[in-house]
């Protein structure tokens, strides 16, 4: 990268290049996990469910973009190798085994939960260190913040619905 754009970060940047391409790995498992939640939702307003896990596959899939434009502006490499994914990954990757709406929006809730853990220790750690990539993580962590409260109005729809069908 730049010389002057390396020496007014504060940080080691080999650190925090290891800690934004595990944060990298957690975008690509979160982009496929609502990806391929999407396309297999059933049950009760399914139509509104697609559509915010699509939505959120999108976000997710531009905030790996973001990472690694930043990666490689510090001079690091991004994962080059899917393999790594599951080796550097914070929050894992929970398959939607059972595709009905209430267990596929609670597993991706559990992952944004670790993704704004992940978000809010990078922000504090750059926070008046390297103002260019606590930017970066900061609009992230305002997505992931969106996205659990996204699922978790849903999560309340639907609960409020079989409240009223048992009544
Ligand atoms: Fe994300
Ligand atoms: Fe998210
Ligand atoms: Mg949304």
């Amino acid at each position: 990268m730049g010389s002057k754009g390396r020496e007014i970060i504060k940080i080691e940047v080999n650190k925090l290049l290891k800690l934004l391409n595990k944060a990298l790995a957690d975008e690509w498992l979160a982009y496929y996990q609502y990806w391929i939640g999407a396309k297999i939702v059933t049950g009760p307003m399914r139509g509104a469910v697609v559509a915010e896990l699509d939505q959120h596959a999108g976000d997710e899939l531009r905030h790996a973009g973001m990472l690694v434009d930043r990666i490689i502006q510090l001079g690091g490499t991004p994962i080059t190798e899917p393999k790594d994914w599951y080796d550097l990954t914070n929050c894992g990757y929970e398959a939607p085994k059972d595709p009905f709406v209430q267990p596929v929006l609670e597993q991706n809730v559990k992952g944004e939960q670790c993704a704004i853990e992940v978000y809010q220790k990078l922000t504090e750690m750059t926070r008046d260190k390297d103002p260019i990539t606590y930017n970066i993580v900061l609009a992230i962590l305002q997505d992931e913040v969106e996205h659990e409260e996204d699922l978790q109005a849903l999560l309340e729809d639907l609960k409020e619905m079989k409240r009223r069908f048992k009544g």
